[in-house]
């Protein structure tokens, strides 16, 4: 080939690159901004609390068109809508249409943001520094989830979070010392982020100016096909260990293998696989209502359990620097509650999987420590991601 010839073609072939590399960055640009467009927060309001507070609802919209509801009234999630495998997307969590139903219907904690104390401590009462603190006995003689009024009934103060990624909402409140019997003003800012991969992301955070005790959570009920119960929802926890209970479900301290019981889940299980075997930790609970010891706990974030639902195809996966998984059956609906459309919730027609701190943590000297200090951080981060198979 003629020399003139060869410059000819390398000049023709680096054109060629050049601008099929310039479409490509273009075409990526313009998908981002396409992304970008869709994403979108939007706020109504969602009613009025008894005592007169506004209160709004945030619509969180992803680059897949997927939508997350939240509201500030006890951050809770009131819908978030998801594709199954042919791509149909609806809604996999349980609440109501309106702010009315989680008032006064008495919400089983659909949905909600959980604390100051997620979960149960035992007799109500713990002991921090040599004094005894006493909080609502409001499951049998137990606390529950905060108390009375917890974190899943307050208004918070919401900011829109707008990320590359991601859209969000930051929530804050301030929990007065004493309230519900817990010592310290506690400073709460969980941040509720919804990325273009179908990931509800949970930052939780918080500081005191007294020694107290925290351990956050999230209470949505899942259920992956949309409907009926959750019975064949196929469940995996990376959890070798499990932390039993006695009647009132307050932990007994002890740290027990789950090999050849009902609480082994290390393999895929179906859900209804095993609850209605005759076991002791099963008749206490009802069906499941436990907490898993997750194995590998240091701190980071790890993928702990996931679940899936065949008809649908939707899979959801459970990520967290947490040491504990509490999974609940739904045992307690009863169908006794009408929910979004109309729907009944009948017995176990939703699952919820809650990150934790074990419970009741603050009477049991083996469990980690859920007590906060002044100058020190509380930080967790939770993970619910939803793909289909
Ligand atoms: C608890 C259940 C309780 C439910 C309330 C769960 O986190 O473990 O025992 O009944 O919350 O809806």
């Amino acid at each position: 080939m003629k020399r003139s010839c060869k410059i000819f073609y390398v000049l023709l072939t680096t054109l060629l690159i050049g601008s099929l590399l310039g479409c490509n960055e273009n075409t990526m640009a313009m998908e981002k901004e396409k992304g970008k467009a869709q994403m979108n927060i939007k706020k109504e309001q969602f009613g009025t609390t008894p005592d007169g507070k506004k209160v709004d609802i945030y619509t969180l919209t992803n680059a897949n068109g997927c939508e997350v509801k939240i509201t500030n009234y006890g951050g809770i999630v009131v819908s978030l809508t998801v594709p199954d495998k042919t791509g149909k997307i609806s809604d996999v969590v349980l609440g109501y249409d309106k702010l009315d139903g989680y008032i006064e219907n008495n919400s089983p904690y659909f949905g909600a943001l959980i604390g100051r104390y997620g979960n149960r401590i035992g007799k109500a009462k713990f002991e921090l520094n040599g004094q005894t603190y006493t909080l609502a006995a409001n499951n049998g003689e137990n606390h529950l989830h905060g108390g009375v009024k917890g974190f899943d009934k307050v208004v918070w103060d919401a900011k829109e979070i707008q990320q590359d990624n991601a859209v969000g909402l930051e929530l804050n409140y301030l929990s007065k010392d004493g309230e519900e019997g817990y010592p310290g003003n506690l400073k709460v800012t969980v941040k509720y982020i919804w990325t273009n991969n179908n990931e509800l992301k949970i930052e939780y955070a918080a500081t005191t100016d007294k020694d107290t005790v925290v351990n956050l959570t999230h209470h949505s009920y899942f259920n992956l096909a949309g409907k009926g119960d959750i019975l064949k929802h196929v469940l995996t926890i990376n959890a070798d260990k499990f932390t039993p209970v006695d009647e009132g479900l307050i932990p007994t301290g002890e740290l027990r293998s789950v090999k050849e019981t009902p609480m082994d889940f290390t393999k895929p299980t179906a859900v209804g696989a095993r609850i209605e075997q005759d076991d002791e930790q099963l008749k206490f609970g009802l069906g499941y209502d436990h907490n898993w010891a997750l194995n590998d706990y240091d701190g980071t974030m790890k993928k702990v359990a996931s679940v899936y639902e065949s008809t649908s195809g939707r899979v959801m996966e459970v990520y967290t620097t947490e040491p504990g998984l509490q999974f609940y059956s739904g045992n307690f609906l009863d169908g006794t509650i009408t929910g979004k459309g109309g729907t009944i919730y009948e017995h176990r027609t939703g699952l919820c999987l809650e990150s934790q701190h074990f419970p009741d943590s603050p009477n049991q000297p083996d469990f980690l420590s859920t007590t906060l200090k002044p100058g020190e951080k509380y930080s967790t981060t939770t993970i619910y991601k939803f793909t289909t198979k």
